[in-house]
């Protein structure tokens, strides 16, 4: 229990070579408050709890840098709206080092906006309060949803401002990640013509993430196949929820398949292909429905980068890389439907349970439906008829659900599950609450303009159990009023 001692940590990357990263410690901040401990984390990850309370606000704001840390920022690269950078970086996050959790698993602990790094260009090397809160809320909701995600460890305010559009309290965000390796990271070696580089970072990625691929015949061909194929369930698991990243660089996708960076991402209300948030996507390259495709663009970049390492002749190497891209596309449609069958309560499948889930999502379109509301209703309908008139109330003309439920019907009587089976199952998949972006902007707004941490603290306790009723919180179940709704979301 000494002052600093907090994290067993047993750090490798450090160990990579030097041109990997930079060495580079915190920068001091004035004030340090600690907003937020998640102390079941800390304490999965194997931490001294009672310490991080005492010594939180010092450790998570940079200003006590504790026992066996080895800080460093790491060197990455990528495509950012389809423009090559060929040196981004961590800018503004540093790396603490790795622990190894209860359960054997290393992660990676690493504060963000802890001060300038070699990597920072014009940037400060800071983060406001407002992105931090997001991206503590959105992060630690998609873990209780399910979906592979960085986590939240701690939130900091320095007592500094941030010069944004506006100035802004400062904050540091204590990221935990299964690793911060990012398709960039490969592209930072690559875009060198350093081979040695690229084959370092994948023999350490499948040592890291993928131990399994040492005995394949071409371990570096497996590792992309197994990366597209994380990406692939992970981006269908978004789809699921209703979920848009806003901006899926290279540099914003991880090796590890866990969504990362919660810059400008939100969860859709109404449901809409075309929704994006992000003020700076104005073209709408990442908007919802192009984030499968998305992915296999990243992917691809990703293989060009392990192609002297796939083969040795040329025209081999891109033939195999090209089959593991096409393969994306149809384990993404296998991944994505498949979860769509359970969001609908299908336990079995049939060749037009594809047209089924498309009628559906066609007609929520059309009708203005609330995506997650929508599906949710569905959950208890197919339990209980007497709620066929809360589904119908989905749309803007609540006929128009009819006739699709009468294909449903009959596509359930030939289904095994029984209907309390069903809901049952439904309601495991169909969460009741999701950080809808109005939410966290009034979060956000309350903790910047009157410190008030209560909407904050009140919606990370409603979305830690996603798929429970919580008949208290029914108000955040709901999409927002017109006068509510927030189009723009910034990073
Ligand atoms: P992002 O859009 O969050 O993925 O960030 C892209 C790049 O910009 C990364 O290299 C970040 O480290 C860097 N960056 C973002 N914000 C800052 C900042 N305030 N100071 C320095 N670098 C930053
Ligand atoms: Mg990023
Ligand atoms: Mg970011």
């Amino acid at each position: 229990n000494r002052p600093g001692a907090a994290f067993p940590f047993d750090n490798s990357y450090v160990g990579l070579p030097q041109r990997f990263f930079a060495a580079q410690a915190p920068t001091a901040v004035a004030e340090p408050w600690l907003i937020k401990l998640n102390e079941p984390l800390a304490a999965e990850l194997g931490l001294d709890v009672e310490a991080l309370r005492r010594d939180g606000a010092a450790i998570f704001s940079g200003n006590l840098v504790p026992e066996g840390a080895e800080p460093l920022a790491m060197a990455y690269a990528g495509h950012q709206f389809g423009g090559f950078s060929p040196q981004l970086g961590d800018g503004r996050a540093i790396l603490l080092g790795e622990v190894i959790d209860r359960s054997g698993k290393r992660y990676d602990i690493q504060l963000k906006g802890a001060g300038p790094t070699p990597f920072s260009r014009r940037g400060d090397g800071r983060a406001a309060i407002g992105p931090v809160l997001r991206e503590y809320i959105i992060s630690e909701a998609m873990f209780a949803l399910g979906i592979p995600a960085t986590r939240a460890l701690a939130a900091v305010t320095t007592g500094e401002p941030v010069y944004r559009e506006e100035v802004l309290p400062g904050a540091v965000f204590t990221r935990v990640a299964a690793s911060h390796i990012r398709v960039g990271t490969f592209q930072y070696f690559a875009a060198r013509g350093d081979t040695d580089g690229v084959r370092a970072l994948a023999d350490y990625v499948i040592d890291r993430h993928y131990p399994a691929l040492k005995e394949a015949e071409n371990p570096y061909l497996a590792l992309f196949e197994a990366v597209s194929e994380r990406q692939a369930a992970l981006i269908a698991r978004w789809l699921h929820v209703g979920f848009v990243h806003g901006v899926m660089n290279t540099d914003n996708m991880t090796v590890s398949g866990e969504t990362i960076d919660f810059g400008p991402c939100a969860f859709m209300d109404a449901y809409d292909p075309a929704t994006v948030f992000s003020s700076i996507d104005q073209h709408g390259r990442y908007a919802y429905a192009n984030q499968p495709g998305i992915g296999q663009w990243n992917l691809a970049r990703l293989g060009e980068t392990l192609l002297p390492l796939i083969d040795a002749e040329p025209d081999s190497a891109v033939d195999k890389a090209n089959a593991v891209i096409k393969s994306y596309g149809e384990r993404f449609q296998a991944h994505w439907l498949a979860g769509m069958r359970d969001k609908i309560g299908l336990a079995s499948e049939e060749d037009g349970d594809l047209d089924l889930v498309q009628a559906l999502l066609s007609l929520m379109q059309a009708q203005g439906a609330d995506f997650t509301l929508a599906f949710r209703r569905l959950s208890d309908l197919a339990g209980d008829d007497a709620a066929e008139p809360e589904f119908a109330a989905s749309f803007r003309e609540p006929e128009a659900g009819g006739a699709w439920l009468t294909l449903w019907r009959e596509r359930l009587s030939r289904d095994p599950q029984t209907a309390s089976e069903r809901a049952v199952a439904m309601r495991s998949v169909n969460p009741a609450f999701i950080p809808r972006n109005h939410r966290v902007e009034q979060a956000i707004e309350a903790a910047v303009e009157n410190g008030d941490f209560s909407l904050f603290e009140a919606l990370l306790a409603v979305l830690s159990k996603p798929y429970e009723d919580q008949p208290g919180f029914a108000a955040y179940r709901e999409p927002p009023k017109p006068s509510e709704r927030v189009l723009a979301t910034f990073c």
